[in-house]
C-alpha cells in the first residue's frame, strides 16, 4: 500500500491517498533509454495506477511504442497502458498492432484519433482504409477485447478543431458510447477551465472519471510552444514566474515544481483525487509532487 499523510494541513480532513498516473514517450536512443529506465524505476514504487506510453506522430513509434511497454510488462509490476492513434494506418493494421498488445498481456490502451498527418493546425485526413474517428477506435477495440479498458482524451479548453464546447462534447459522449471509461485531459494550467469543463461535461450525463493532465514544465520556453500549439493556454502569471530564468536550469527547476504543486494541491483541495502526470521521461519533479501530495515510495516510513 501507498503510505499517505494528510495531504493539505490547511484545517480540511484527511482526504483519501490520491491515484496518480504517469505518462512517457518511448526512448529514441539507448542514452534515452537508459535514462527513461531510471525515471522508471524511481517512480515505480509510488505505485502509479497505470503508466502510459504514448505513440509517435503519425505512428511514428509503432516498434518503440510496443517495445516500451513490453519491457515494462516484463521487468515491473506496473501496469501499462499503450497509446495508439488512428492515424496513417488501415483498420487492419490497428487491429494488429492492438492483437499484439493483447498476446503480450496489456489490458489498458489510450485511443486516439491523432494529430493530422500534415502537422497540427493542417486539415486532418484519415487512412482510406483506417478507423475515421477516436470513437470508431474505441469501439473497435472494445468489440474484439471487452477485458481491453480505454481510456481517451478530453479537453478543458477545448480541441483546436473544435467548433465549440458543445462539439468538443459530443465527441467525448461519443467515447464513452463507444466503451471508454476514462478521460485523461490535455495539460492545462488554470484550474478554474478545468473545473467548468467538468461542469459541462456533468450536465450531459457523462460520469467517466475525468483526470486532470497535469505537467511540470521543465524546460518552461519549449514547453510553452509545444502546449500552445496543442491549444493550451498559458497564463501570463506563470510566463512571469519564469522571466530571467533562461540560463538558470536549477531555478528553473525549483519553480516549475513548485508551480505544478500549487496546482495540485488546489485541485486536492476541491476533492480531486486522481493526477496523471506527464513526465517527459524525467523523475525529479514528479516525484516530489506526489510526495506533496502525500504519496510515499512503497515500503517508506510515514513521517511520525
Ligand atoms: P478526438 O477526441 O477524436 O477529437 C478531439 C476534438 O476535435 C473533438 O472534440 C472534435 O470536436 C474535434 N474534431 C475531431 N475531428 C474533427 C474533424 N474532422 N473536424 C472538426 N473537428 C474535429 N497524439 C499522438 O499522436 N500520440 C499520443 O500518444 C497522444 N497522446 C495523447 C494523450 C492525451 C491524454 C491527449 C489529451 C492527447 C494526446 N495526443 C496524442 C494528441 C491527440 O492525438 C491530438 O490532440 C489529436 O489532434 C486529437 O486526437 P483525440 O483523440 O484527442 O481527438
Amino acid at each position: 500500500m501507498t503510505e499517505v499523510t494528510p495531504p493539505l494541513s490547511d484545517g480540511h480532513r484527511a482526504l483519501k491517498s490520491p491515484d496518480i498516473s504517469f505518462e512517457f514517450f518511448p526512448p529514441k536512443t539507448e542514452e534515452m533509454e537508459r535514462s527513461l529506465w531510471e525515471t522508471i524505476k524511481r517512480l515505480a514504487p509510488l505505485l502509479p495506477n497505470f503508466v502510459s506510453v504514448t505513440y509517435g506522430a503519425g505512428g511514428s513509434t509503432r516498434e518503440r511504442t510496443h517495445a516500451t511497454i513490453a519491457r515494462i510488462l516484463s521487468e515491473t509490476t506496473l501496469t501499462p497502458a499503450a497509446h495508439l492513434t488512428c492515424v496513417g494506418a488501415a483498420r487492419g493494421e490497428i487491429d494488429d498492432i492492438v492483437c499484439r498488445y493483447h498476446d503480450v498481456g496489456v489490458r489498458h490502451i489510450v485511443a486516439l484519433r491523432g494529430d493530422p498527418p500534415g502537422g497540427i493546425g493542417t486539415p486532418y485526413s484519415g487512412h482510406p482504409q483506417g478507423y475515421a474517428t477516436s470513437a470508431e477506435l474505441v469501439a473497435g477495440i472494445r468489440k474484439r477485447y471487452p477485458d481491453i479498458e480505454v481510456s481517451v482524451s478530453a479537453y478543458p479548453e477545448k480541441h483546436p478543431e473544435s467548433s465549440g464546447f458543445d462539439a468538443d462534447i459530443d465527441m467525448l459522449e461519443a467515447k464513452v458510447d463507444a466503451g471508454a471509461t476514462r478521460a485523461i485531459t490535455q495539460v492545462f494550467f488554470d484550474n478554474d477551465l478545468y473545473f467548468r469543463y467538468l461542469d459541462r461535461v456533468r450536465a450531459r450525463g457523462i460520469a467517466i472519471p475525468i483526470v486532470p493532465g497535469i505537467m511540470p514544465m521543465h524546460n518552461f520556453k519549449q514547453a510553452r510552444g509545444f502546449v500552445t500549439r496543442a491549444g493550451t493556454s498559458v497564463p501570463d502569471w506563470i510566463a512571469e514566474k519564469f522571466e530571467g530564468l533562461d540560463d538558470d536550469a536549477e531555478t528553473r527547476k525549483l519553480v516549475a515544481a513548485t508551480i505544478a504543486a500549487g496546482q495540485v494541491q488546489k485541485l486536492r483541495k476541491h476533492g480531486v483525487d486522481t493526477f496523471h502526470f506527464y513526465t517527459m521521461n524525467r523523475a525529479d519533479l514528479v516525484f516530489a509532487i506526489s510526495h506533496l501530495l502525500g504519496i510515499r515510495p512503497h515500503g517508506a516510513q510515514k513521517a511520525a
